[in-house]
């Protein structure tokens, strides 16, 4: 198996030089060129295996040119522990007869990213191994949130690896501001920056191209990376949790072994979905994918249409991790169905116009497996309150529009086959849009809206999240740098 760009005009590369370098030459995203495929004898024998053990032989499947079944046993056994996902790391709640919910938010920053991040910097520095280089590597991210707690807690303290985080001073919330400011481990730097997120984006893309920061960090040995989400590296160990949960879902009597399923993702820059898609294309039983998105809904009109058509409003949502007009992974879709010709064509067009138009057969293609969802922001709140009212169950925002656009599909197109509806966030994570959805209060702060909300409905604050104001702080938000300065912080890192 190797690697090849979906835009086609790249060398083909192993999986290690894929997950060094993240994107491809031509612009183009690193895709296996087969699929590799799991038997129904191989996935009756999962559900007997630990999750550690079903990450593995998935991931081996993937990676096998580079990575040992057992080195990849190693860092899954490490990466998915216990006190990382305290009682594992993918559980799934019923609520009634065909409705089941993917929790993935046990790890160590109470949102999603963590299934992909505590394993994802344990296979880029193999990789930077297995691929000859000796220098260390410098992780830079511009984040507006979860990704950037969620890559300190996966970067932190290893070895040959820095990273440097950065997020615009007003433009995190009250909670994500003290998960960074708190962050613990030799090797991470935290900087607040003046501006908002694009300041503190366009200052990490100056740096990526700067060629005299680049030669600078080279002659003290150091390269610079990233921890995107368009990565190989980030998405493969995504594919291991619909397995996992499909296991869970036959041990627990909930499904025959061979039964199809259909499987709703809360979605922003496609990876996840992508990620059960790609499942599928391996073997699992999955019927259909339902798309949710917010108001935010390029991929709604696309799924219908399809047109995408970035040329929008943006809309600023109490979801925010789906407010996004670019949904980098479809790229990988689109390759699927069409190959790197194709797919090349229409993301040329996606950046010189803003849009691109698929062909019947396209068109055709994806109609037969995708439908999608959106949800506004009334009906999030709603979700929120009719959930708990009928279940007693607790959802975040991100996982509101999932269950509405669920919901919605099991009434209007199937109701019998279960559907597995993706949380990508602990409801704690974002707390005043929850408190708000259930009760119209309008907390003062943050940190009172999660103790009313616990107060309210007897769940539990995870851990992570629980002593965060009573954590030391290592780096002050106060201390803002501005975006202009940020190469030379980057230039003075020396924690490795
Ligand atoms: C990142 C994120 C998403 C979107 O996932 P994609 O893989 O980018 O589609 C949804 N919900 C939450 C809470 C997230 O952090």
């Amino acid at each position: 198996m190797k690697y090849i760009s979906t835009r086609g005009a790249s060398e083909p590369c192993t999986s290690a030089e894929a997950i060094k370098k993240g994107l491809a030459a031509d612009g183009g995203l690193y895709f296996p060129d087969e699929m590799p495929l799991l038997s129904a004898e191989e996935l009756t024998a999962l559900c007997e295996a630990d999750y550690a053990v079903r990450a593995a032989t998935i991931m081996h499947k993937f990676l096998a040119d580079a990575y040992s079944y057992e080195e990849l046993l190693d860092e899954c056994r490490e990466a998915y522990r216990e006190e990382s996902f305290p009682g594992g790391p993918a559980p799934i709640a019923s609520l009634g007869d065909t409705l089941r919910v993917l929790e993935l938010w046990h790890g160590p920053t109470a949102a999603f990213k963590d299934m992909a991040l505590q394993i994802m910097p344990r296979l880029f520095v193999r990789a930077v191994k297995k691929t000859g280089d000796s220098r260390r590597a410098l992780i830079l991210v511009a984040t507006s949130g979860d990704t950037g707690k969620a890559a300190l807690e996966g970067y932190r303290d290893v070895e040959g690896v820095g990273i440097s985080v950065f997020y615009p001073v007003n433009g995190v919330s009250r909670v994500q501001k003290l998960q960074m400011a708190t962050q613990e481990g030799r090797n991470v730097e935290v900087h607040s920056v003046i501006g908002n997120f694009d300041d503190a984006q366009n200052g990490v893309k100056k740096i990526f191209s700067d060629p005299e920061t680049a030669e600078k960090l080279n002659e003290r040995g150091i390269f610079l990376s990233s921890a995107n989400s368009i990565n190989w590296g980030r998405l493969v160990p995504q594919v291991v949790y619909y397995v996992s949960a499909y296991c869970d879902l036959v041990k627990c009597g909930d499904i025959a072994m061979g039964e199809e399923i259909n499987v709703t993702v809360p979605t922003g820059n496609f990876g996840n979905i992508l990620a059960a898609y790609i499942a599928k294309n391996m073997g699992l039983p999955i019927h259909s994918f339902v798309c949710a998105s917010n108001r935010n809904n390029v991929l709604t009109d696309f799924f219908e249409t399809g047109v995408y058509d970035r040329n929008r409003a943006f809309h600023t949502t109490t979801s925010p991790s789906m407010d996004i007009l670019i949904s980098s992974n479809l790229e990988r879709l689109l390759f699927l169905t069409c190959g790197e010709t194709e797919t090349a064509s229409y993301m040329e067009a996606l950046k010189t116009t803003g849009r691109y138009t698929v062909t019947d057969r396209v068109k055709r293609i994806l109609d037969r497996e995708f439908v999608g969802g959106s949800c506004d922001e009334d009906g999030t709140a709603e979700e929120i309150r009719k959930i708990h009212q009928t279940y007693g169950y607790l959802c975040d925002t991100h996982t509101a529009v999932g269950l509405a656009c669920a919901e919605r599909y099991m009434a209007t197109v199937d109701g019998k086959r279960k559907m597995l509806a993706v949380s990508t966030a602990s409801p704690y994570k974002f707390s005043p849009a929850v408190l708000k959805a259930l009760t119209g209060e309008v907390p003062v702060n943050e940190l009172d809206a999660m103790a009313r909300l616990t107060e309210l409905t007897g769940v539990m604050v995870p851990a992570p999240l629980a002593g965060i104001a009573a954590k030391a702080i290592r780096f002050d938000p106060d201390d803002a740098i501005k975006a202009d300065g940020m190469s030379e912080t980057v230039l003075a890192y020396d924690r490795f």
